[in-house]
């Protein structure tokens, strides 16, 4: 039976002007995932895309491709019925939904006609293939108010559509419909989610990742790529810059004192970040911070690290609860990596006491110590750039 995916647009339908852009954005990311999924004719309708199905294609796999493409609201995966009659409705929904059917107690039928020119009302419709799908049904009731199943006609333009409802669809904004994000990528549960929650926003991600060899390991450094990959799942192919850390780590280490070593660390950080970040075409920086959840995540602390940038900086999960980070990270795949035993750059040479309620000029003072321009440079001068792509056969960017 030939199948098609009616995926319905999020808020870009809200849109004034621009929503013709945003529109272009959204088919271009979806047909550009889809290529290396199955040979699709995809087209869009007012507001609503078509994914027509080839029949030697792997459905769940087009479907599951479609759920991860941001910027969809919903998405129904419905049986094309051969013809536009009552009939072919009725035979398609019949064969179609015979396993919905088998798993209900009770039925409803919703139609939608958007082919004004069909000569029968929605109601019509609903009451004329409700009443047959009753008889060819026996054991399933009829209910309008709370059925299990609702059978959803639509008498489109060119078709006519059979599907049991729709499903949520990613969500958000279509990738790179806000520009480009540098994301600070750790191998911890937070990042990937905070990354992934800012490309939901329509923000294309190139990952940044400071390695601190051999303190950390090339395993550690994996695991960052492959979190880069899990990503890319969500948001295409995405570039990870891999820093060296461990020059600049030792010089904090040497010249500046213990309690001050995580905020100027973070300062390096934030600072390479932006520069790799502006040279790739980055307006912002994402992190995974989290209020209070580490000294360094104080809001003072928080304060005098941002202060070296420029750039606005994104901390998406500032607000949430740990196990609310976590179940996010459960759904988008990224968790199981993320747990992985592992070491971070920020684990080496931890201080004791950390300073929570740190003053900028002191941190400052303490920085002076540093050959800053120099250590930056340098680092950057020898960063690492890895291409993820999700598919094998995704081209180089
Ligand atoms: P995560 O779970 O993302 O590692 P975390 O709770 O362990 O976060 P920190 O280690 O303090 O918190 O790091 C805060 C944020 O700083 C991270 O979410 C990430 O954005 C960034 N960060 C930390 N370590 C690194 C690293 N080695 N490379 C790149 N970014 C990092
Ligand atoms: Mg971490």
């Amino acid at each position: 039976m030939k199948e098609v995916l009616l995926l319905k647009c999020g808020e870009i339908v809200l849109k004034g002007l621009n929503r013709k852009t945003f529109e272009d954005r959204l088919l271009k990311n979806l047909k550009r995932r889809m290529a290396h999924v199955a040979d699709c004719e995809i087209t869009m309708r007012q507001s609503v895309v078509y994914v027509e199905i080839p029949d030697d294609a792997d459905a769940d796999a087009v479907m599951e491709c479609a759920s991860r493409v941001f910027g969809f609201a919903t998405i129904s995966r419905a049986a094309v019925c051969p013809e536009k009659t009552l009939e072919s409705v009725i035979a398609t929904a019949k064969d179609y939904l015979a396993p919905n059917f088998a798993a209900a107690k009770t039925f409803k039928v919703e139609s939608k006609r958007g082919d004004k020119k069909f000569p029968m009302t929605s109601t019509e419709i609903s009451q004329h293939v409700g009443g047959e799908l009753a008889d060819l049904f026996p054991d399933v009731r009829p209910d309008m108010h709370h059925p299990d199943l609702t059978v959803h006609v639509e008498m489109r333009e060119k078709y006519a559509f059979v599907h049991a409802g729709p499903v949520p669809g990613a969500g958000g904004m279509p990738i790179g419909s806000n520009g480009r994000a540098a994301l600070l990528l750790s191998g911890g549960i937070d990042s990937p989610v905070a990354g992934w929650m800012m490309a939901k926003r329509g923000l294309e991600l190139c990952g940044i990742h400071f390695f601190s060899y051999p303190y950390t390991s090339e395993r550690a450094k994996e695991k960052v790529l492959e979190l880069g990959r899990k990503l890319t799942a969500w948001c295409g192919r995405m570039s990870v810059m891999v820093v060296p850390f461990t020059h600049i780590q030792e010089e904090i280490r040497n010249h500046c004192p213990e309690e001050f070593f995580t905020l100027i660390m973070r300062r390096f950080m934030m600072r390479i970040a932006e520069a790799i970040g502006r040279d790739h075409g980055a307006k912002c920086l994402v992190t995974g911070e989290n209020l209070g959840q580490v000294a360094s995540q104080t809001m003072d602390a928080m304060a005098v690290t941002g202060a070296v940038v420029h750039m606005p900086i994104f901390h998406p999960l500032i607000g949430m609860d740990k196990e609310e980070i976590v179940t996010v990270a459960r759904r988008i795949g990224t968790l199981e990596t993320s747990i992985l035993p592992y070491e971070d750059c920020c684990t080496v040479f931890t201080p004791k006491h950390p300073k929570t309620k740190p003053v900028l000029a002191q941190v400052e003072a303490e920085e002076q110590k540093l050959d800053v321009e120099g250590l930056i440079a340098r680092a950057i001068a020898n960063t690492e750039k890895t291409q993820i792509r999700y598919y094998e056969d995704e081209q180089q960017r």
